[in-house]
């Protein structure tokens, strides 16, 4: 079990957001699922591998979680750690 899950960057603009270890970005475009489990090797869409993808943003895994059925434990799971990170400012 990878114990640091989620990670926060800093942004300027907006405070920043938070990225989760358990689901990463494809290169699919917008209007596509471009989100993937962690436990999803490939998009079988645009032939991204998750070794070379980001990890994706927590607010567009909430945003998406229902429409692309994404796993709701992982999400709780994330959300649950994301809420204890001390926020570095
Ligand atoms: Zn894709």
């Amino acid at each position: 079990m990878v114990s640091q899950i989620v990670d926060f960057h800093h942004d300027p603009v907006n405070g920043g957001f938070f990225t989760t270890r358990l689901f990463w970005d494809c290169e699919c475009p917008d209007g596509y699922l471009y989100i993937h489990s962690v436990h999803t090797e490939k998009c079988e869409v645009c032939g991204t591998h998750q070794d070379d993808a980001p990890d994706a943003r927590l607010n567009e895994v909430i945003l998406h979680q229902a429409a692309w059925g994404l796993d709701e434990q992982d999400v709780e799971t994330a959300l649950n750690q994301a809420a204890l990170e001390p926020i570095p400012f």
